[in-house]
């Protein structure tokens, strides 16, 4: 007995021994550096031109034929107006009438280039929302904290960002070592086939490959939710798939007043429920397992311990992440019911219902087994699970390596730009338009240096009183500009 006890002891003590060690070794994640000294810059003049710019109504719509081209015709012009000495320097390249390349020649052209990304287009103003905005969305309003209006934080302030970095590096007298190519695409919110699409094969026809891509996605949010006090500049390695499957249940209509005992409408209710009730299955591996290293290495005792050992609290991870819709979107593919349609008239029974059920899928899983895991859990042969019409979905992106040297490169720079910030890998559970690059670079990450005034921010992306802090998109020039700065200086890697 005393032996078994003994036993028992010492497998405790090592267990928490190993704990211990793991969770200790998470240690120097961060890389190493000083905060930088950033560039001085004109900032009024800064603001001045993305209010100009979000004057511009560069409307995408899902119905291309309510698009007004002349907004984008004029967004170029007012481009080429404000910024000489851009478009002097650099090389513009007009793709499809209205996107734009712009090439920044480097000193030594055989390094393998970079690309800078943003769009131009934003999306509509719900007209019911419109009395609800504190300034009119195109307005261009600007006080002395913040910039107010639809698109300043998706995408025109990234936009502008890269502009006036290389505005002001050119009046500096830089040259860049690296070759530098910034895309400014005019339809990322309906798809980005006529623009984002159209540059990449621009560039896949001139044989250019690049370093690595930035685009807008991930960003510096407040760590709260981590429980953290430091915030977190998330920097998005993949991007979720896509994915809507039509289920349609079949059966026999009739008169309603001496129904069957399941209807359609119950039968494909059922399914319905069924996947409510059996989330697809949580992924901890991959870019969330660099995260949770990350981000476990800046916490307290107790949970830096579970953060570190996942081989052992891997069930009590998902558990915590499952709570929240924000944090369940990080470690699976997420199911959403989204339209449901049957019956015509109140006394009569459908001999057909059918739903509309959107995924967003998380790498590891792939349209086809998702399509056979939804099967498996509705198991009903009653109910049919379709693509829509001409729709089998889009895959995840591949991850890019969070060890890479790029990967290391841009940490570095967040960190000398946002020394308090703790640089993490993620999945950007929305689309961008570097979906349309992914043979172009194996590192393409997607990071705004321009953080939230506050925790609302995000909410207003796509939605009301959209807008950015003068501070915060000071800082996101610095950020474009340190960047560019650091490119070719190898001892920096
Ligand atoms: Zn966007």
């Amino acid at each position: 007995m005393k032996n078994v006890l003994k036993g028992i002891l010492v497998l405790v003590a090592a267990l928490t021994a190993i704990l211990l060690f793991n969770a200790y070794n998470l240690g120097d994640v961060r890389p190493l550096g000083d905060p930088a000294k950033l560039m001085n810059i004109n900032i009024q003049k800064a603001v001045d031109r993305l209010a100009g710019g979000i004057k511009i109504p560069t409307i995408s719509q899902t119905n291309t034929n309510k698009i007004d081209y002349t907004h984008f015709v004029n967004f170029n012009r007012y481009l080429r107006r404000e910024f000489p000495k851009v478009f002097r320097t650099l090389e513009p390249y007009t793709i499809n009438k209205h996107s734009l390349i712009l090439k920044w020649g480097g000193t030594q052209p055989l390094k393998k280039p970079i690309l800078l990304m943003a769009h131009m287009d934003v999306v509509p103003i719900d007209d019911q929302s419109l009395d609800q905005w504190t300034f009119p969305p195109f307005s261009g309003t600007a006080d002395e904290e913040i910039i107010w209006g639809r698109g300043t934080m998706d995408c025109k302030g990234n936009l502008f960002a890269i502009m006036e970095s290389v505005d002001q590096l050119i009046a500096n007298g830089y040259q860049p070592v690296q070759t530098i190519y910034i895309a400014f695409g005019h339809d990322e919110e309906i798809g980005g086939n006529e623009g984002a699409k159209k540059s990449a094969e621009f560039f896949r026809k001139n044989n250019i490959e690049f370093d690595f891509i930035l685009d807008e996605g991930g960003g510096i949010t407040s760590g709260k939710s981590f429980g953290l006090e430091k915030p977190i500049a998330f920097v998005a390695v993949s991007e979720k798939g896509y994915m809507t499957l039509e289920l349609v249940a079949k059966g026999t209509g009739g008169h309603s007043s001496m129904p069957k005992k399941e209807t359609t409408i119950g039968i494909l209710a059922k399914a319905i429920t069924k996947l409510q009730d059996n989330p697809l299955p949580a992924r901890l591996g991959g870019p969330i397992k660099h995260m949770f290293k990350v981000i476990g290495a800046e916490m307290d005792l107790l949970p830096r311990i579970i953060m570190a050992n996942q081989w052992l609290f891997e069930g009590l991870l998902e558990r915590i992440f499952t709570s929240s819709p924000a944090g369940n979107a990080v470690i699976r593919t997420t199911t959403a019911p989204t339209i449901i349609s049957a019956g015509i008239k109140d006394n009569v029974i459908p001999a057909q219902a059918k739903a509309m059920v959107n995924f967003r899928i998380i790498p590891g899983d792939t349209p086809e087994n998702i399509v056979d895991m939804v099967r498996e859990i509705i198991d009903d042969p009653r109910v049919e699970v379709n693509h829509p019409e001409g729709q089998f979905g889009r895959e995840p992106a591949p991850v890019s390596d969070p060890d890479a040297q790029q990967f290391k490169f841009l940490a570095r720079n967040i960190y000398e730009v946002f020394p308090l910030a703790v640089v993490v890998p993620g999945i950007s559970p929305g689309g961008t338009d570097t979906k349309h690059f992914l043979d172009l670079s194996p590192n393409i990450y997607r990071f705004s240096g321009i953080g939230g005034t506050d925790n609302s921010d995000l909410k207003r992306v796509h939605g009301i009183d959209e807008r950015i802090g003068i501070k915060a998109y000071k800082k996101g020039i610095q950020f474009y500009i340190h960047l560019i700065e650091s490119l070719g200086q190898d001892q920096k890697l």
